[in-house]
């Protein structure tokens, strides 16, 4: 055996046991007790063994909004291995009228080369014509078996159509896809968002009027009406709001397959937390908004019951100084997007597992198994199992850590959670049995460009049950 864990408890989504683990060739190949023999042993005595934790929302590298997010593929994973995640699944951004295949391989030549972890993509798609429609198959052939669609952004290349939405998910049933959404009503936020300016609030605190809860929840509504027309799934990106919770809620209480993710921004952060900042509250602008404190619970509460099925980051990093400063007389032109990478998991399990909002269980499925299985990555990701990448977690469940942006991976200048005080955090990070990250130490091993793209499985609605 190249690698032995010993004297860990494993947790999987389902079970929970004391065993240890003999890795070859990069997968688990032995769970058994007792095991000794090993080039390298890992005493994982008082720790949890995790399946490594997948991020299924990442923007490394994007060009938006006039700049460029500030982690690349090589600082965006290395942050990630710090903070437990072993994949990602960042958004390969189709510019207008490229095909889907040259939008990925432009994509996965920005990731060759600088990957530390595995990474495979979503595909978003701009405005497009039946042409382009017609180049589905073949993205879902390399790979990519989700569409994104931004029901926001209006103005922009980005911004999709009802039409457009519609022929995209008959499309996606068609050839095995994943329809996703960002939904938000862009017309109504172009409307608002040109009021508040007109009235001269400008500051970073009117983001929140510009993007209300209802423009949300009217988007998330029409996405599964339409899903449920085209007799096909939806997967919600980023749920923010308690009233799109509600329709993602009601939709499935009446059978329907639709999915929904949330971010940590929206569980731990609050609009009363910037409201009073200025324009240091730029730092927090993202869409959808991070809302009021109490909405917080119902979104915990969706975790819970499984109506929201998985937790991303949508890690889009962009530096305070020079990048979000040029919204500073018009919060319209801050950069969207907050850092979030290395700290989502940490967070979760401190706030989730320790104070008995979710089950060890539930973290594992939210962290890593649930995006396995969504994205056509399980059981080769998203499990403890013979036979599964070697990609695992020794995590401390008792180890108290102070977040500090001097001391996180991301290359960006500042930490939305400066000084929290957390409980429970990784020891080691093991990606396809090579050790990333040692006890706060990133080891030689985590270089550039080993990182392996990862051709996902076609999405075909079976695989994810209804409840969990
Ligand atoms: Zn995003």
């Amino acid at each position: 055996m190249e690698l032995v864990i010993k004297n860990g408890t494993v947790v999987t989504a389902n079970d929970c046991y004391k065993a240890d683990l003999g890795i070859s060739n990069g997968k688990v190949a032995v769970i058994a007790a007792g095991l000794t023999e090993g080039d390298e042993v890992i005493d994982a005595a008082g720790c949890l063994v995790f399946p490594g934790f997948i991020d299924p929302h990442t923007h490394m590298e994007l060009p938006f909004m006039g700049t460029v997010s500030s982690d690349d593929f090589f600082s965006g994973t290395r942050a990630a291995a710090c903070g437990g995640v072993t994949t990602i699944i960042d958004y390969c951004i189709q510019a207008p009228g490229e095909t889907f295949v040259a939008a990925l391989s432009r994509w996965k030549e920005k990731a060759e080369g600088k990957a530390v972890i595995d990474y495979g993509f979503h595909i978003a798609v701009p405005m497009i014509g039946d042409d382009l429609l017609d180049q589905m198959p073949a993205a879902v052939e390399a790979g990519v078996t989700s569409f994104k669609c931004f029901l926001a952004y209006k103005g922009t290349p980005l911004h999709i159509d009802d039409a457009t939405l519609y022929k995209i998910i008959e499309k996606a049933k068609g050839c095995g896809a994943l329809p996703m959404v960002h939904a938000e009503n862009g017309d109504i936020v172009d409307i608002l968002s040109r009021q508040l300016v007109a009235e001269g609030k400008v500051q970073p605190k009117y983001h929140v009027l510009s993007r209300p809860h209802e423009a949300e929840a009217e988007a998330v509504g029409r996405a599964i009406a339409l899903a449920r027309l085209g007799g096909w799934s939806v997967y919600v990106v980023h749920v923010s709001s308690r009233l799109a919770l509600a329709k993602l809620r009601e939709a499935r209480d009446s059978g329907a397959a639709v999915y929904g993710e949330t971010c940590p921004q929206y569980l731990f952060l609050a609009f009363e937390d910037y409201a009073e900042s200025g324009f240091e509250g730029a730092k927090y602008i993202c869409s959808p908004p991070i809302r009021e404190r109490a909405n917080q619970d119902h979104l915990w509460s969706g975790l819970r019951t499984g109506d929201l099925q998985a937790v991303a980051s949508d890690h889009c990093a962009f530096n305070f100084a020079g990048q979000k400063e040029m919204g500073r007389d018009d919060f319209t032109r801050i950069p969207n997007g907050c850092p979030g990478i290395e700290t989502m998991f940490p967070l979760l399990f401190s706030a989730g597992v320790g104070k008995g909002r979710i089950s060890l269980n539930r973290f594992v499925e939210l962290s890593s198994t649930a995006s396995a299985r969504l994205f056509g990555l399980w059981p080769q990701k998203g499990t403890v199992a013979v036979g599964s990448d070697a990609d695992l977690v020794v995590y401390d469940p008792q180890k108290e850590t102070t977040l500090r942006q001097k001391t996180l991976h991301s290359s960006v200048d500042y930490c939305l959670y400066e000084g929290w005080q957390i409980t429970g955090y990784p020891v080691y990070t093991i990606s396809r049995g090579e050790v990333l990250y040692r006890q706060g130490q990133v080891t030689p091993v985590a270089r550039a460009g080993r990182g392996r793209y990862l051709k996902r499985r076609r999405w075909n609605g079976l695989e994810f049950p209804l409840k969990p």
